[in-house]
C-alpha cells in the first residue's frame, strides 16, 4: 500500500542555477531536492531503507525503524514511518541543536538523547542505535536498524532515482555530476546510474573542509584538515556507499568561498539554500572550470536555508568565527526605528 505522501518524494525539478551558469560559461543545474516532503535529500534514503526491510521481510506491521542521526535522514524515516503506519526511534547526541530535536518531534519520531562520545566508542550515537534496534526486535520484524552508512538500499534507491531522473530529465546531456557526501549514497549512487549510460561522464567530489575524503581521492589517505559550518556531509571514513566509488575529480571547498555563493542566491534568484548545497554549487563552479565553457553540469539542492536559520544565515554566527555575513544584513544598518 502506497500513501499520496510518498509520491511526492522524488522527482524533483531541475532548476537553472543563473549566476553560477553565466560566471562559468556553463549549464550549471541543481535538483531540487528540498522539495521533498521531509525537506531533503534523505526522504529519498529513507525510502529506499523501509521498502527494502519491507520486501525482504524485515519489519512487522507498525514496527519501528531506529536510526542514529541528528537530522535529515531521522525526518525522512520519521515522515516515511509515518506514511506506512510504522514508528521511528531516533538516538541523537546531546549536543545537537535544539531546533533538530524539534524537527524530529514533529515528524513524528521518537527521539533519545546520549552522551557524545567517538565512533571508535561503544556509546556512540551509532552504535547504541544499533543495539537498541537489537534489543527492540524482540520477535521478528518489531525493530529494523536503518544503518544508513553501510545499507545498500541506501545508494541503491539513488542510483535508481536521482540518477535515473537526472539522465531523463537533462536527455543524456550531461557532462559531470558534483556532490557532497555524508553517507556517500547519494553520489555514488548518481555515479553509478550516469556511468551506466555515458561511460565517460565525469563525477566529482566536493569536501568541505574537516572531511577526509578530499585527501582520500587525491592521494589515497583518509585525512581530515580544518572545520565547517556545515551539516550531514564532511565524513572522516569510507563508508559502505563509498568502497566501489571512483571520482574524476575532487575539490575541497572552504566555507568562505561557498557562503557568498548562497548569499548571491538567495539576492539574485530567490533560492535559500542550506550549507551542503552551497559546498556542492563552489564544487560544480570548480568543476565547470576544469571542464571548460559549454558544458552541462548537475549537483543536488539538498536542503534549504530555514533549516540553518540561526547559523549560515545569522550574521553574528558568522561575523564570530569571521566568516562573510549575507550583504542584506547591514544594508540599513544605520536606520532608526
Ligand atoms: N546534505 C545534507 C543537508 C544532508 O543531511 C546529507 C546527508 N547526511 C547530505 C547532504 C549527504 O547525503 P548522502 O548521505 O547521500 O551523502
Amino acid at each position: 500500500m502506497n500513501r499520496p505522501i510518498l509520491d511526492l518524494i522524488g522527482n524533483t525539478p531541475l532548476i537553472r542555477l543563473d549566476g553560477p551558469s553565466r560566471a562559468t560559461g556553463c549549464e550549471i543545474l541543481g535538483k531540487a531536492e528540498f522539495l521533498n516532503p521531509g525537506g531533503s535529500v534523505k526522504d529519498r534514503t529513507a525510502l529506499g531503507i523501509v521498502r527494502d526491510a519491507e520486501a525482504r521481510g524485515l519489519i512487522a506491521k507498525g514496527g519501528t525503524f531506529v536510526e542514529g542521526t541528528a537530522g535529515n535522514t531521522g525526518i525522512g524515516l520519521a515522515t516515511v514511518a509515518g506514511a506506512l503506519g510504522y514508528k521511528s526511534l531516533i538516538v541523537m547526541p546531546r549536543t545537537q541543536s535544539p531546533a533538530k530535536k524539534d524537527a524530529l518531534l514533529a515528524a513524528g519520531a521518537q527521539v533519545i538523547e546520549v552522551d557524545p562520545a567517538p565512533f571508535s566508542s561503544e556509546h556512540h550515537f551509532v552504535h547504541i542505535s544499533r543495539r537498541l534496534a537489537g534489543e527492540l526486535n524482540t520477535t521478528r520484524g518489531a525493530a529494523y536498524w536503518a544503518n544508513q552508512f553501510d545499507n545498500p538500499a541506501n545508494k541503491a534507491f539513488h542510483a535508481g532515482t536521482t540518477g535515473v531522473e537526472i539522465w531523463e530529465q537533462t536527455g543524456g546531456r550531461i557532462d559531470g555530476f558534483i556532490a557532497s557526501a555524508g553517507t556517500g549514497g547519494s553520489l555514488a549512487g548518481v555515479a553509478q546510474a550516469l556511468r551506466t549510460r555515458k561511460p565517460d561522464v565525469a563525477i566529482a567530489l566536493a569536501d568541505p573542509a574537516g572531511g577526509a575524503l578530499y585527501s582520500y581521492f587525491t592521494e589515497g589517505e583518509l585525512k581530515s584538515e580544518g572545520s565547517s559550518i556545515t551539516e550531514g556531509i564532511g565524513v572522516g571514513r569510507l563508508t559502505g556507499q563509498l568502497t566501489d566509488l571512483a571520482v574524476d575529480h575532487a575539490y575541497r571547498i572552504q566555507d568562505e568561498d561557498f557562503l557568498p555563493i548562497l548569499f548571491d542566491l538567495v539576492a539574485t534568484e530567490g533560492l535559500s539554500l542550506g550549507g551542503s548545497a552551497g559546498v556542492n554549487i563552489a564544487g560544480a563552479m570548480r568543476l565547470a572550470r576544469d571542464l571548460g565553457p559549454g558544458k552541462t553540469i548537475v549537483t543536488l539542492l539538498c536542503d534549504a536555508g530555514a533549516r540553518y536559520a540561526n547559523r549560515i544565515y545569522n550574521a553574528d554566527y558568522l561575523a564570530a568565527r569571521n566568516l562573510p555575513v549575507p550583504p542584506w544584513s547591514q544594508a540599513h544598518a544605520g536606520l532608526s526605528t
